[in-house]
């Protein structure tokens, strides 16, 4: 018994002085040996890319795209990567995508070549060091790096790219099965990212995780299942010339009245409308981002001096429309939405934004609703602003139609986007752009003129019974 205890002691000296104590840079280390270090990494496969801030309904998983085929390449020295896809289905933006990023240039390649996508530079550039040998490059390479977990699941935390915080989960075997980020967004504030790894097979010493799976702000946004792997493939990404000297546009910001007291005010992707009451002032759509708002409040201020914001209008929840209501929340508009909204935007207005503090990060406002779930009228006796709740089309299950009865102007997004003036009108017409003009039918509105927030315009209503073949 006491033979068996001294045994039983001396073994456990043993292992303990065999192995020092692990530390972040051991466990990284060891990470690198089993993965097997290279240059460069090509993998291809099929798979699933989700269109991210698109749900259909808010708070839903993010609506998707099945992948018929993709393959990347990664070259770590060079920080460049580059992604094909192939959507399964014809696909908003094209069905085949070919983005590319080396260090902080960023450009599709279409047929008519390089477009540069500088502002995306950041997001490329962080896929890159969420695969397991970029993790565990960048974790080499940080200045911070941290060891907690346990004996069988080692977890290294680091910072990269300046302010993104990676944790990474290891396995017993020293490969990565999880790691954790975080990173901006105009929506959701500090967005949390979480790729899985599983399955690894080893190609000629390399070993790659079969499946992949990345989530973004609680929805799956990626899964790959990876059948090809080549490890240091060739894979020079320079930047094409049309790339290196372009920059982030400037801001544009332009108005035009279209009737008394109301002006459309576009200059990018997506406009907005300004509308004057007589003690204030209401917005109708808060697109892209906070830089963006704050333009397009400062031209509201020019147009209507001394007068507040009071009303934000919404269309639709998708990101790209609503990625400017926490400026408005801050500055204390109430924001007026479809009722299925309201308890999504609750949370994602009051989210933490400490990676980019914007203005509702800065000086946080309680965000006031007015949900509208039946017709809704904003009127001062002078100036109205009709909305109603529809059930939606193809893209989302919800959208307001805002209607200016005295000017008989309407406010839409994406159901019909104006193109150039007197194209032919398409040979099926858009099944989205027929339901909204038979809503405006049901609802009875008067429509003379649309007021888009995407395209050309504003329009006569005509041009969209054209659009979609019929009598105005
Ligand atoms: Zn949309």
């Amino acid at each position: 018994m006491r033979r068996a205890a001294l045994v039983a002691t001396t073994l456990v000296l043993a292992v303990s002085c065999s192995a020092p104590p692990k530390t972040a840079t051991s466990v990284l280390q060891d990470a690198q040996k089993a993965l097997g270090d290279v240059k460069t990494i090509q993998f291809s496969g099929t798979g699933m890319n989700a269109f991210v801030g698109q749900a259909l309904t808010a708070g839903e998983p993010w609506p998707v795209r099945e992948l018929s085929s993709f393959s990347e390449t990664i070259n770590y020295d060079q920080k460049s990567a580059k992604v094909e896809l192939t959507f399964a289905q014809p696909t908003f933006g094209g069905q085949q995508q070919n983005t590319e990023v080396n260090g902080d240039k960023a450009w599709n390649v279409g047929p008519n070549g390089p477009a540069p996508q500088i502002a995306t530079a950041e997001q490329r550039q962080l896929m890159i060091w969420l695969t397991p040998h970029g993790f565990v490059k960048a974790g080499l390479a940080a200045s911070d790096a941290s060891l907690s977990g346990s004996e069988s699941a080692p977890v290294v935390s680091f910072t990269t790219m300046g302010r993104y915080k990676l944790v990474g989960t290891f396995d017993a075997q020293n490969l990565l099965t999880k790691i954790e980020t975080k990173r901006p967004d105009p929506v959701l504030g500090d967005a949390d990212v979480v790729a899985t790894f599983s399955d690894y097979k080893d190609t000629g010493g390399v070993k790659f995780p079969s499946k992949t799976s990345i989530s973004e702000g609680g929805f799956p946004s990626w899964e790959l299942n990876t059948t090809k792997v080549t490890p240091n493939a060739a894979a020079d990404l320079p930047v094409p010339d049309a790339v290196a000297s372009a920059t982030v546009p400037p801001m544009q910001v332009t108005s035009a009245k279209i009737a008394d007291g109301v002006w459309h005010v576009a200059g990018g992707s997506h406009h907005s409308v300004v509308v004057e009451f007589k003690d204030y002032v209401a917005v109708l759509e808060a697109p892209l981002t906070e830089e963006r708002s704050l333009a397009v409040i400062a031209e509201a201020k020019k147009l209507v001096p001394n007068k507040p914001i009071k009303y934000l209008f919404t269309t639709h929840h998708h990101f790209d429309h609503t990625g400017g209501l926490r400026t408005y929340a801050a500055q204390g508009a109430t924001i007026v939405t479809h009722q299925s909204n309201v308890a999504y935007l609750e949370k994602t207005l009051t989210a933490p934004s400490t990676m980019v503090p914007d203005s509702q990060a800065k000086n946080p406002q309680k965000p006031v609703f007015q949900a509208v779930s039946d017709k809704w009228v904003l009127t001062d006796g002078q100036q109205t602003i009709e909305v109603y709740p529809t059930d939606g089309d193809t893209h989302t299950k919800e959208y307001t139609l805002l209607y200016l009865p005295k000017s008989k102007i309407l406010v839409e997004a994406d159901a019909f986007s104006p193109g150039p003036p007197n194209a032919p009108p398409p040979a099926t017409p858009a099944p989205n752009a027929v339901k909204l003009y038979d809503e405006v039918q049901r609802l009875k509105l008067n429509v003379a003129t649309i007021a888009p927030i995407h395209g050309r315009g504003p329009v006569p209503f005509a041009e969209l019974a054209k659009a979609i073949g019929r009598k105005g």
